[in-house]
């Protein structure tokens, strides 16, 4: 069984084996919580990201996808990189969402990760209504079948973790 834990906080600053970043499809950085991550964890990661469009990620990355890095001077192994969705309110985009969860716990399956932090994915530049984001979230995380132990979802300000809150089972 995976545990679910909320915590406020900083996820550059989270103890764990990965840690999840809301990333853009190019793979090198932007705002949020991705120029967060950069910043804190140094240019071995964007030295990754830019390695894998060198290679296997020439379009970059998809929405829904994931794909690890090292997580340079963060105090984490891997950053797990993952796009999330733009929010629509025309267009159902709530399995891409729920495909950025499923996708960066089985990166972290196949890297051996036990603890992962995970940013709400979609909630910031990409407008997703919280509450709706925080449900998939937790739904997925806790329908996936992973060897993960902890995914501790890490928010940054008290109105995403009420959020968060109201939606634990
Ligand atoms: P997206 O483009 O997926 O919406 P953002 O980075 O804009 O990504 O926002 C995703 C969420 O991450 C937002 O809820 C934002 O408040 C939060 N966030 C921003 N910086 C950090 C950080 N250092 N740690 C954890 N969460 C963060």
């Amino acid at each position: 069984m995976t545990s679910i834990v909320l915590v406020r906080g900083d996820i550059t600053q989270q103890h764990v084996d990965a840690l999840v970043n809301a990333a853009n499809s190019s793979l090198l950085g932007g705002g949020g919580v991705d120029g967060a991550i950069h910043r804190a964890g140094g240019p071995d990661i964007l030295e990754a990201c830019r390695a894998l469009r060198a290679s296997h990620y020439g379009k970059g990355l998809r929405t829904g996808q994931a794909v690890a890095t090292t997580a340079g001077r963060l105090p984490a192994r891997w950053v797990i990189h993952t796009v999330g969705p733009v929010y629509s309110a025309d267009e159902d985009r709530s399995a891409l969402l729920a495909s950025c969860h499923r996708e960066s716990l089985r990166v972290a399956d196949e890297l051996g990760a036990k603890t992962v932090a995970f940013p709400a994915i979609s909630t910031g530049i990409f407008r997703w209504p919280l509450e709706d984001a925080a449900r998939i979230a937790i739904e997925t995380v806790r329908e996936a079948k992973t060897s993960v132990e902890e995914v501790r979802f890490v928010l940054f300000d008290e109105r995403a973790y009420e959020a968060f809150a109201s939606q634990m089972p």
